[in-house]
């Protein structure tokens, strides 16, 4: 399959690409057409190089001072500007959006769809339609969506700092006292100190980068880096199989890579609820993916060669070997050189900073939300809690932080989702429970998709039959979880779900399917 082409030219370095932040005009058509990530022309042709609003006053006192623009920065710069607060954001990266938009959530999301677009080309076969990968493929190849899609999205971003006048001010912010910033021009520029009313920390996380594993961003490479590689290798070790590991894995192992999971834990993602785990690891293991638990590395070098070899000695004594290895193993809070020891405040040892309800560190005017405080390190959660710490900055009007239940998503292939009270948590509450689930392959719908490995499964208290939890592995997992939420939310009953009607054939009737189980258990059990 020649994926190239269309990709091939796009791919070619934007001419504007290598200038400075300057505030500077230039036909926004060439522009959006020719470049790659962070620099985009807006509707009104105004250039913004890197994402970066174009515009600077010479003020030096706001009302909010945020440091770091990635969603959780993002979203309480805007939620103070539009209470008609001065705000000024910092932020060191030459894009706004953080990981986010640049090089987390949205990139690896678009690749996995390219990795299942390519996956049902290659499985689902066609009589008379034959499929296969070109052999010299780079991971861009795969990623022409993520251009599109990453532009839009600072557009977007940046078209909102812009309308609510959040002036974003390029450089690495460091505390130089408990209400100033100074702010340290990367690019040659001159260096400014700011004071604030309030201050946000919303600096975000890095992979680990243990000082014996030997980066290189083109063979042993981490979260932040894996998808920039020149070439796609043919085979991958993943050490660390959390959330970024297991989804990383899945997409890389559904783009026909032959790859290696080792963890140091003795199971998968011991959060989620055991049977939704034993169906995913099953699932896993069937794309060919090798796992391997209670191990880590105790050696890895790169042997050159035409490809380099990458080498992984373990400390259980497995030597394995590909091409590339992929280094996943947690994420540190961005805490260093930023002035904290100035005003008194101490990460952990991970770099994250405690807060407390609201989101305040023990300095009442400053605020820490997003990755830094860590868990559940989200970007969804990380906006919500920027929103938070400025409506509690201003004793604004709106939700307060939330004792909600949140979903979680995993977007492996297949995807994963949850909500509630997994079997083992009621369990151990010594709560009385029935189970009721709907297999996919019970499902007309999961029947056409070739998806008959899915499944979707509700906990209901056997008092009362009110829904706990729910958890599915298989396709469309995240967006069927809010159904599941809503009802979560609604206190339902397992006889209200079994007498919902859904359209047919959908995935949404496993509930229905689901919940009647549940209720013929709890009738046996004469509830
Ligand atoms: C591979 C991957 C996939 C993910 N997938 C998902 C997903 O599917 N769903 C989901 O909800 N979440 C996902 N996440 C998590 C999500 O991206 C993060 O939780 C979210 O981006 C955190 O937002 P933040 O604003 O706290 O930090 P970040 O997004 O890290 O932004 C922090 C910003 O601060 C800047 N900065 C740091 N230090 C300074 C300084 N001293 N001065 C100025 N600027 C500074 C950085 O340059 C950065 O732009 C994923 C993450 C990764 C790595």
């Amino acid at each position: 399959m020649g994926i190239a082409g269309e990709g091939a030219s796009d791919a070619l370095p934007c001419a504007f690409a290598p200038r400075a932040f300057s505030g500077a005009q230039h036909p926004g058509k060439e522009c959006s057409q020719l470049c790659r990530r962070g620099i985009y022309a807006s509707p009104s042709h105004r250039c913004y190089d890197g994402g970066m609003a174009a515009t600077e006053t010479t003020s030096t006192h706001f009302d909010v001072i945020v440091l770091g623009c990635g969603p959780a920065g993002e979203r309480a710069a805007i939620q103070a500007a539009k209470a008609g607060k001065r705000v000024a954001v910092i932020e060191r990266s030459h894009v706004v959006g953080g990981a986010r938009i640049n090089w987390g959530t949205i990139p690896s999301k678009t690749l996995r769809e390219s990795a299942l677009f390519v996956d049902s080309l290659t499985r689902n076969k066609l009589h008379g339609i034959r499929c296969e990968i070109a052999g010299e493929i780079t991971v861009a190849d795969f990623m022409y969506r993520e251009r599109v899609v990453v532009q839009r999205e600072l557009e977007l971003a940046n078209d909102a700092l812009d309308r609510y006048n959040v002036e974003v001010r390029r450089g690495h912010g460091r505390f130089t006292g408990p209400h100033a910033v100074a702010i340290d021009p990367l690019d040659g520029g001159t260096a400014a100190e700011i004071t604030g009313d309030v201050v946000v920390i919303a600096t975000g996380s890095s992979p680990n980068r243990p000082a014996d594993v030997p980066f290189d961003a083109s063979h042993v490479l981490d979260s932040d880096t894996v998808l920039q590689v020149p070439r796609l290798p043919r085979s991958l070790i993943v050490l660390g199989a959390g959330v970024v590991g297991i989804e990383y894995a899945s997409i890389f192992a559904a783009l026909g890579l032959k790859v290696t999971m080792v963890d140091t834990r003795d199971r998968l993602l011991p959060f989620l609820d055991r049977e939704i785990v034993a169906v995913l690891k099953k699932l896993l293991q069937r794309r060919g993916i090798d796992i391997f638990h209670d191990d880590r590395h105790e050696t890895i070098e790169v042997e050159p060669g035409n490809p380099p070899r990458v080498r992984c000695l373990t400390k259980r004594g497995l030597q394995l070997e590909a091409e590339a290895l992929l280094y996943c193993v947690g994420r540190d809070g961005n805490t260093t050189d930023l002035g904290l020891a100035t005003i008194g405040l101490v990460p952990n040892h991970y770099g994250l900073l405690a807060v407390n309800e609201n989101f305040q560190t023990r300095h009442g005017h400053i605020y820490a939300v997003g990755d830094v405080i860590g868990y559940p390190a989200l970007a969804s959660t990380s906006m919500a809690q920027g929103r938070q710490a400025i409506r509690h900055a201003f004793a604004l009007p709106g939700p307060l932080p939330s004792t909600e239940l949140l979903p979680f998503a995993i977007y492996s292939i297949p995807e994963v989702s949850y909500i509630g009270d997994t079997e083992e948590a009621v369990r151990k509450a010594g709560v009385a429970f029935v189970a009721g689930r709907g297999s996919y392959e019970m499902n007309p719908r999961g029947q056409i998709l070739g998806d008959t490995d899915g499944l979707l499964k509700m906990l209901f208290e056997a008092d009362g039959g009110r829904l706990r939890g729910v958890h599915i592995v298989g396709h469309w997992a995240s967006e069927l979880i809010h159904i599941g939420q809503a009802w979560l939310r609604s206190q339902a009953t397992a006889a209200q779900i079994a007498e919902t009607l859904f359209n047919y054939p959908t995935l949404s009737d496993l509930y229905r399917h689901a919940a009647n189980q549940a209720v013929a258990e709890l009738r046996r059990l004469g509830r």
